[in-house]
């Protein structure tokens, strides 16, 4: 991969805190495909494939998936044309194992900028709970969202030192309507990166 004209992005933060809906404004913005790996997960349980079989339990009890399996779907997923100008990962890499994995498929190439979006826990439990009505997703019971949050305090949050340390850390306040944070992260990048490239 070359470094030319390319904007690879990543956008992390607790369950609940809003990922999947800024991730489509931002990639929309810079014209990446935002990937994410949950949806990739739940698409392959909706349609009932090995893959799906393999870890719908896992997703259902909170847990994460395997570095390993989880890993080899996102550099298949990068290595498709649409990546070619870049990405938005949402939901990847959640483990430290994850980020060296990523590092080795990007060869050399170095990431843009880490969108972090922070957020109250209890916040986004009420938030979560809510879009359990709506969309039906088994893993949003009280008791798997809570855990869901554990997972990411142990496993996920450590990343964001990590990304700080690289310097391509941008934090965001996760309060307030989803225009108030588009507004925020959309400041927050254009500060980080050049102005977005014309295709
Ligand atoms: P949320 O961030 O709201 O929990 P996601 O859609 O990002 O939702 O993830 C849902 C579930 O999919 C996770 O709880 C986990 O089981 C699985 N998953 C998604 N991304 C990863 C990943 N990078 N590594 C391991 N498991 C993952």
């Amino acid at each position: 991969m070359t470094d030319t004209q390319t904007t690879r992005l990543l956008i992390i933060g607790p369950p609940g805190a809003g990922k999947g809906t800024q991730a489509a404004a931002i990639a929309e913005r810079y014209g990446v495909p935002a990937i994410s790996t949950g949806d990739i997960f739940r698409a392959n349980i909706k349609g009932g494939t090995e893959l799906g079989k393999r870890v719908q339990e896992i997703i259902e009890r909170g847990e994460l998936v395997p570095d390993s399996l989880t890993n080899e779907i996102v550099q298949d997923r990068l290595t498709q044309p649409d990546a070619a100008p870049g990405f938005l990962l949402d939901g990847y890499p959640r483990t430290v194992d994850q980020v060296h994995a990523l590092d080795g498929m990007l060869d050399g190439a170095s990431l843009d900028a880490v969108v972090l979006i922070e957020a109250d826990a209890d916040a986004v439990v009420a938030r979560l709970l809510k879009r359990a009505e709506i969309e039906g997703r088994a893993d949003d019971t009280e008791e798997v969202i809570r855990h869901r949050q554990e997972v990411y305090a142990q496993q996920t949050a450590p990343l964001i030192e990590l990304f700080s340390d690289r310097g391509i850390l941008v934090a965001v306040d996760g309060l307030g309507s989803v225009e108030e944070v588009a507004a925020r992260i959309a400041a927050g990048l254009e500060a980080k990166l050049a102005a977005p490239v014309e295709r």
